[in-house]
């Protein structure tokens, strides 16, 4: 029980992450706008995700 919520909870929270706002603080903590901090790599990352499978 208790792993399966974990898992629920687990994706829920990665697609929050995955789409945070370009203006919005990025979600490393770094306190730069995500379209300057990690907004390229994520969109790579998630390309080569998206190529791989
Ligand atoms: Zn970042």
């Amino acid at each position: 029980m208790k792993f399966l919520e974990r898992i629920f909870n687990h994706k829920q929270d990665d697609k929050k992450k995955e789409e945070p706002g370009r203006n919005d603080g990025c979600w490393c903590g770094s306190g730069k706008k995500y379209k300057r901090c990690h907004l390229e790599k994520d969109e790579e990352k998630r390309r080569r995700q998206g190529g791989l499978a």
